[in-house]
């Protein structure tokens, strides 16, 4: 979290952050951006490479067709209108890990813009969020600062990174709070990951983020001037380094000060910003068109052929699962938050009797004991045919929910699928009429408050009796059996 500063909620109050989002993603092409050099995280430093992405002099880029289709189908995601004929522009500037001395991007003709990315506000209302534009550029490669015998005296270039294809996303100033930038980003990856143009995984960098912020009064006619926190490698610590900066910028204008246009460094540890560098003056790129690189025309016809590789979208999907399984809109949002998930859920619906318990038991009991394991859903030994038989057992009454969990449990420990334990360990299931009444009667005598409490009218009672007797028969009742036993005999 961030760190405090002491101002009062009454002056916090008087302020209104502003946020924009400039969000780098790294396409999953096998090539780069302008050469046939290999597109991987990692690898021996500096063998992914080529004259090309060296910037060796005479080198010619030519661009990546897959790159230019993944660009188009994460627009298309974000509801971004594709300009037909985009331009590539040089933006020069010095850096070490850009051999070039010029990153190849677009300026002022980018491939889309337009976009709208929808999130929920602080009440739950949805807010449509704009998407200024987004273009299409390369990556620099990486500064190895740490790590090496020498590494008080000198820095190591691996320019592997170099040329990775990227799209920059940049979101309007329609963000208000922290929590808004947070949901935003929340949307935006799991909409990119649903098209699979990027795996999105911020540790291997290849989903990167600068936030702008800033302040004004409430009411004001104008923006304040804003601050860029580049860099942060989380959507939690994006969210920390938004609430400080913003405190920091109120502390800053009550003081009687001015907020400086900067860029600035989150510190995790500390749980503050920095400043690394004055944006005072605007940074002069000289971009100029790319003279190695025709104008890029993605006509309608190739639109149309790009297009086709468009999944369903998470909110889409949302509805669907709501319309066609009769889930809740709670369980539908999580299934659909990853679309492995949603499409092992709808594999499973399919052939069991239960959606609802489909969804119930793969959220609640199958989710929970992965997390444990700490395994992806693919590693799963539970696999959809044992997630069909579990929930038509549990369904029909056939197995207790004490049953399927000690079940799982086995599922998990042994590394055995659902239908090799079930039969082989075929759990004691008392469905013998009296037996239960019997075991009824115990638990009614023993609760002569809950019985008045029912018989006043307090009908929900009836699920305590119920999960009384499971544990007096040690989780072997048959469910259907003892709901409708336990009604009988309270009503009786
Ligand atoms: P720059 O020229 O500094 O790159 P841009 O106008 O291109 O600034 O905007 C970059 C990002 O900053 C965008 O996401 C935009 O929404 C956001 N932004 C612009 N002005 C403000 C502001 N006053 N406060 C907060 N964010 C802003
Ligand atoms: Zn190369
Ligand atoms: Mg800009």
């Amino acid at each position: 979290m961030s760190a405090a500063l002491a101002l009062s909620p009454e002056v916090l109050a008087k302020y209104q952050p502003v946020i924009g989002l400039e969000v780098h993603v790294q396409l999953l092409t096998k090539t780069k951006a302008f050469c046939g050099c290999k597109n991987e995280y990692g690898g021996e430093p500096n063998t992914h490479v080529c004259p090309v992405c060296l910037g060796l002099p005479g080198a010619l880029p030519f661009l990546n067709k897959q790159a230019v289709e993944f660009a188009v189908l994460a627009a298309k995601a974000i509801g971004c209108e594709i300009r037909e004929t985009s331009i590539f522009s040089r933006k020069n500037y010095f850096y070490p890990d850009s051999p070039k001395g010029y990153q190849i991007s677009q300026f002022d003709k980018p491939i889309a813009e337009h976009g709208v990315i929808v999130v929920p506000d602080a009440t739950g209302a949805p807010k449509r969020i704009g998407v200024t534009r987004l273009h299409m550029e390369e990556d620099a490669g990486k500064s190895l600062h740490d790590g090496f015998p020498d590494s008080a005296t000198r820095t190591y270039i691996d320019l592997n990174r170099c040329g990775t294809p990227l799209i920059e996303i940049v979101s309007e100033p329609d963000l208000r709070t922290p929590d808004e930038a947070f949901e935003y980003l929340t949307k935006l990856k799991e909409i990119l990951l649903y098209t699979g143009v990027s795996d999105c995984n911020m540790e291997e960098g290849s989903l990167r983020c600068d936030a702008n912020v800033s302040v004004m009064l409430k009411g004001a006619a104008q923006y304040g001037t804003k601050a860029e926190v580049k860099n942060v490698n989380s959507f939690r610590y994006i969210r920390a380094a938004l609430e400080y900066e913003i405190e920091r910028q109120i502390g800053v204008l009550e003081d009687g000060g001015r907020v400086i246009q900067e860029s600035r460094l989150w510190n995790n540890g500390e749980g503050r910003t920095y400043s690394m560098r004055s944006k005072e003056q605007a940074h002069d790129y000289r971009y100029f068109p790319e003279p190695d690189l025709p104008p890029l025309v993605v006509g309608a016809e190739w639109q149309k052929q790009i297009l086709a590789a468009m999944p369903e979208l998470p909110e889409a999907r949302r509805a669907r699962l709501v319309a066609d399984y009769g889930l809740s809109a709670q369980d539908a949002a999580t299934l659909t938050t990853d679309r492995e998930l949603g499409d092992f859920f709808e594999s499973a619906a399919k052939s069991a009797k239960s959606p609802k318990r489909v969804a119930s038991i793969l959220l609640s009991e199958i989710t929970m004991r992965l997390r444990a394991a700490g395994i992806e859903l693919g590693q799963s030994p539970v696999t959809l045919d044992g997630l069909v038989l579990a929930a038509d057992l549990a369904e029909a009454g056939e197995i207790s929910s004490k049953q399927l969990k000690q079940l799982l449990d086995t599922c998990f420990t042994e590394g055995r699928d659902f239908p090799f334990v079930y039969d082989r360990d075929k759990p004691q299931q008392i469905s013998d009429t009296s037996a239960i009444e019997a075991m009824i009667d115990e638990v009614i005598a023993a609760n002569p408050a809950q019985v008045a409490q029912f018989k006043g009218g307090k009908r929900t009672v009836a699920a305590f009796f119920v999960g009384q007797v499971m544990r007096v028969s040690k989780g072997q009742a048959n469910p259907a059996l003892l709901n409708e036993l336990v009604v009988k005999k309270l009503d009786a």
